[in-house]
């Protein structure tokens, strides 16, 4: 093996290491939806949401409801 190969080698090594620090990214949010109790996706665990999409999007909607009373 010549210094190519251990470069590339490690820069291998590197990579991989580099791809398990994204794959297990901080999750903020809670496992589950607040409201549904449903499997909260990680890209909105990541942002902290504690609310599915649809439980999102229906208070969202019942809040402009209740505004516009
Ligand atoms: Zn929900």
């Amino acid at each position: 093996m010549d210094d190519a190969d251990i470069t590339q080698e490690r820069l291998e090594r590197e990579q991989m290491l580099r791809n398990r620090v994204e794959q297990r990214p901080l999750l903020y949010g809670p496992e589950e939806c607040d409201q549904c109790g449903d499997e909260m996706p990680a890209i909105r665990r990541q942002h902290g949401f504690r609310l599915c999409v649809e439980c999102q999007t229906l208070r969202e909607r019942n809040q402009k409801l209740r505004r516009a009373e």
